[in-house]
């Protein structure tokens, strides 16, 4: 018995020592040191034993047992160590790779257009005077010199609110009348961008909203030359130094003269393109100067000061500058364009 049991320590101490992974540890617990297992059925034959050799051979069980239970604790040491260290090996971080970048947000084209053009206007002076959506047919109208049945009511259709004389401002002039309110009798150098909306059918050159950014200059001594003098310079700072303007006589009801100013078309040189219609001219902005009525209504004398005002749209110098055809795209949010600017 006892050669037995020196037998079954040796075979089961060279089987662990193979033992590789928990399926074959845990077999090899129940071989060799499970319940069924033959030094279990030794243990129970000690009968069988003759008396002298029975504290000898107990002795021997318990021995073997405990050096079969310390195998195994050992193994499993073991094994659970080399596991750890191939998982560590085989899922290794390789921190010189490069990262992923987040996907960064960016600022709506028409934002970039109205950013780029207030730049121009705060360096040359200008503050910016943010004024409301929501106006009164008064203000949007009436102080504007555009009366009730005023012919120029046409150009503007307009979406009325179920207030009756509030409706969405059609023109950031408005913003003429509260800032004029505001500072009377100061000289003002103002900008009013915002949006602006308009009751019309959509199509590729007309939305229903758009931006609008619109100038004010109030003071005495103003003339039409400086009307002109800004305006270029505005030009030159945001369409190149080379650029050159034009004046054209116009009609807009709050100014009085009136001009729409054109630059060279950037595209062809002034040499005419589909853009220019082959004029090798772009329309730019309206302006003028500040009618009286407008002035007396914003409360300045018109005998003592005068003005000048202008307006032009972002999204439209955003599409000249990039060629984009329809107006629709800045309002469709539609990342495929949004992600070009
Ligand atoms: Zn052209």
């Amino acid at each position: 018995m006892l050669d037995r049991l020196a037998e079954i320590e040796a075979l089961a101490l060279e089987a662990l020592e193979k033992v590789s992974d928990d399926d074959e540890l845990q077999a090899w617990k129940s071989q060799y040191i499970g319940r069924s297992a033959e030094l279990g059925k030794l243990s129970k034959r000690m009968r069988e034993v003759p008396a002298e050799q029975r504290p000898e051979v107990g002795r021997r069980i318990n021995e073997v047992r405990t050096a079969l239970e310390k195998g195994y604790e050992r193994r499993e040491a073991y094994l659970r160590a080399a596991s750890l260290e191939k998982t560590l090996r085989e899922d290794r971080i390789d921190v010189t790779l490069p990262g992923r970048p987040a996907s960064r947000g960016r600022l709506h084209p028409s934002t970039q257009g109205l950013r780029e053009i207030l730049e121009i206007w705060r360096e040359m002076g200008f503050q910016i005077y943010r004024s409301r959506e929501v106006e009164t047919d008064q203000l949007n109208f009436g102080l504007l010199n555009m009366p009730p049945h005023h012919p120029a009511r046409d150009l503007w259709d307009t979406f009325y609110t179920t207030e009756p004389g509030v409706l969405l401002r059609t023109h950031t002039s408005p913003g003429q009348i509260h800032v004029m309110r505001e500072r009377a009798p100061e000289p003002i150098r103002v900008i009013l961008p915002g949006m602006c909306y308009r009751y019309e059918q959509i199509t590729a050159r007309s939305e229903i909203q758009f931006n609008q950014v619109e100038g004010l200059a109030v003071g005495r001594n103003i003339t039409f030359a400086d009307l002109k003098g800004t305006l270029t310079a505005f030009a030159r700072r945001m369409f190149g130094q080379e650029v050159r303007t034009r004046f054209r006589s116009s009609h807009f009801p709050f100014t009085e003269p009136s001009a729409e100013m054109d630059i060279e078309c950037f595209l062809c040189g002034g040499d005419g393109c589909p853009v220019c219609k082959q004029t090798g001219w772009l329309e730019i902005l309206g302006s003028g100067m500040v009618h009286p009525t407008v002035l007396e209504n914003g409360g300045y004398d018109p005998r003592e000061f005068s003005g000048f005002a202008y307006g032009m749209g972002p999204e439209r110098i955003v599409m000249l500058k990039h060629r984009i055809e329809d107006i629709r795209y800045f309002w469709g949010n539609d990342l495929r364009f949004l992600e070009q600017f």
